[in-house]
Parts: C-alpha cells; structure tokens; sequence
C-alpha cells in the first residue's frame, strides 16, 4: 500500500470544508489535470487519479468520517476505487463522476450506462403512487377489492402514448439510425478510446417526433383520472403494504407504468382485539354463570358462535375457537388464526339487602375456599398461559 495520502490536501481544500467546496475543488483540480488537456505527461494523470481518489471518498459523507476517523485504511476495500491509485481505470473515473465530467465539456466515457455494451433503448418507466387503505377486520378476513378514483399521469387518448399528431408516427432518428446512442472516439493517454453515449438528438430513444401531439405536447401523456380496483389478499395486517404493479402513473411513450402501493391499516373491531392472527375477546360472566355453568354467545368476525361454560369456570380461564381466527396469508408466517375467549367474572357493585344477606351465607360455607390442591391446580394453569 503507498503511503498515506491527504484527500483534502490533495484537492486543497480543508478538514471543514463543505459538500459544495470539496465537489468546486476537484472539478478545479480534475480540470487542471485532465488527460485531454496534459496529453503523455504521466504525472498529470497520477495528479488526476488521485484527485478521483480523493474526491470518491470525500464526496461520500460516510466514506468521509471513516476517513476523517481512520485515514485512508479506513475507507480501503469499501467499495468505490479502493483507495489504491494502482487500481484505478479512467473509465472507472468519468462513468463514477459523469455528475462533474458531464458539465464540463469533456464528454464522459459512457455516462450514460456505464458501459460499451449497450444493446436495448431506455424505456421511460412511470412513477409510483401511494395510498392509505382502511380495512375493517372482516374485510381482513375475507380479503377485499376496493376501487378507488386515482389523479396520475395516463396515456394521452390523443395519440395512444406516442407523443404524435394524427397521421404521423415517431420517425427513426438519423443521428444514430435509431440505436439510440452514438460512439464517440476519443484519443487520450489510453490510446484511442470508443465509447458509447445516449443520442443527443432523441435522447437515447431511437427515434424523434417530427408532429407534436397538442394534447400531451409530445409527452405521450395527460394528467387524468382513472377507477382502479386493488384486490387486498386476506390476512393483511396494520403496517403491511400491496404493491399493485401498473397501476401508477402512465410512463412517457407508452413505456413502463409505476406501480400502486397500498399501506394498509387496521379499524379496529368493537370486541375483538387482534394479536397476529389471533383475535382475542373478552367474556364478562356473571358470578352464576361462572359458578353454575351456562352456554353463551361471543362475536366472531362473520357473526356469532356460541360456547358453552363448564360450571365453576375460573376467571382468567381462557378458551380457544380453534380456526376461527385471521386466516393465514402467503409470506408473512402466521398460520391461522384462532379466537381466544378469555374469561372474567363481574363482580357486582352494589347489593340488595336480600344479595348482600346470600353473600353472608355463602362466606360460612367452607366450599367458598379453595383447598391447597385446587389452588395449586388455579395456579399451575394461570402459569401456562404464560408460557
Ligand atoms: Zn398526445
Ligand atoms: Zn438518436
């Protein structure tokens, strides 16, 4: 490894020194020794790849703090050039920095993909659009379709996305015979160097339009509105999110459209609480029900089931519905749910003279306690829901 470099000194700039100054210094130095302007003189083009080197890393604030912190062993085999100007590629340097080469009128080499090897044409690709849904937990249930009324980007009824008045059609550019990009040969220290670069006259498209659609102005698409209907799969949960693929805006030239995505959240039911895919409801017995025994109804999400109470049912008791639950969607590792019945006791808060005469009797009796065993039996089930 060569010794220890100073970035900053190498683009003469200090420790301080912002986004802004260090991005204007390079470009200075890069200038200055810049293979088109020192053709053969091998110490500009080390002078060069080392103000790559030090602008790669400086421009990166990351990169930068673990330089600022460690020095240049600290930034080596991250990524990037890898500190070392041995491996450094020219072509490495206008492709990375094509932002800073780009305006300044060298030409980058291959800014445009980053590579010689281009075979297909860009297409235009839409943007995204996202929204919010609000899903009760029966909706949840069962999985949903909703429709909603979209404002995005669509395809210009005009022309159908071409961007052409009627009766004209895109014509093939001439420029670059329709590929889309044009070879530059270059000599510089390398020897001659051919790269590829998107057409300047279509923009990389391949073809040019000679008759505007007035509609779109050669867009190819108009601000509208569209219904769309989003299917939500059962079993989503607050927090989750549909990608609808596209569904979003309309791209230019009838490219790609983006994509709808759906964040969904979560109404919550009046009784039933949600835990993964279980529901969770609370019975509140009374005390007759719970020492004699009784059958009741408890709401499930598609209506009512009704469960029977084994006299002297405990508070705290709790009572599975085996499936009757969320159901289990694809990919987010809950099984089916279950409905859990837990079970408590109301306790009255006033008494009739009559009641509170029926409670004094009852406390005589030696059945109101628990003996050593049931209590141990009470505890032993209370410690398994824990576990
Ligand atoms: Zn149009
Ligand atoms: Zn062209």
């Amino acid at each position: 490894m060569a010794e220890e470099k100073d970035y900053y000194k190498i683009l003469g700039v200090d420790k301080a020194a912002s986004a802004d100054e260090i991005k204007r210094a390079y470009k200075k130095v890069a200038i200055k020794y810049h293979p088109d302007r020192n053709p053969g003189d091998k110490e500009a083009e080390e002078k060069f790849k080392e103000a790559a080197e030090a602008y790669d890393v400086l421009r990166d604030p990351e990169k930068r703090a673990r330089y600022d912190q460690f020095g240049a062993a600290g930034v080596n085999g991250a990524g990037g050039f890898g500190g070392g100007t041995q491996g450094m590629d020219i072509n490495d340097i206008f492709s990375h920095f094509s932002d800073i080469f780009g305006d300044m009128g060298f030409g980058g080499f291959g800014g445009f993909s980053g590579g010689t090897h281009r075979q297909s044409r860009p297409r235009y690709k839409g943007g995204d659009l996202r929204m919010k849904v609000k899903l009760s937990l029966q909706e949840i249930a069962t999985g949903v379709t909703k429709k909603f009324k979209v404002r995005k980007n669509v395809v210009c009824p005009y022309c159908h996305g071409t961007g052409c008045e009627e009766g004209y059609s895109p014509e093939t550019c001439a420029t670059c015979h329709g590929s889309g990009y044009v070879v530059r040969s270059q000599r510089s220290f390398l020897g001659m160097v051919q790269s590829q670069e998107p057409c300047p006259t279509c923009g990389g498209e391949g073809t040019v339009i000679t008759h505007k659609c007035k509609h779109c102005h050669g867009e190819g698409i108009v601000s509208g509105e569209e219904i769309v209907e989003i299917k939500i799969p059962a079993g989503v949960a607050e927090g989750m999110v549909v990608n609808v693929p596209g569904k979003g805006h309309a791209a230019k030239h009838n490219g790609v459209p983006g994509d709808i995505q759906v964040l969904i959240e979560e109404e919550p039911h009046p009784d039933l609480i949600r835990d993964e895919n279980d529901l969770i409801y609370n019975l509140l017995l009374t005390i007759p029900q719970a020492v004699l025994g009784d059958t009741v109804e408890v709401p499930t999400i598609t209506g009512r089931a009704r469960i029977k109470i084994e006299p002297g049912t405990q508070p705290g008791t709790a009572l599975r519905l085996r499936g009757k639950g969320l159901p289990a969607v694809k990919g987010y590792g809950y099984g089916t749910g279950d409905i859990v019945v837990n079970i408590s006791v109301y306790m009255p808060e006033s008494l009739s003279a009559s009641e509170r005469h029926a409670f004094e009797e009852m406390k005589k009796s030696g059945n109101m306690t628990p003996s050593p065993s049931i209590k141990d039996k009470i505890f032993k089930k209370f410690r398994s829901y824990f576990n």
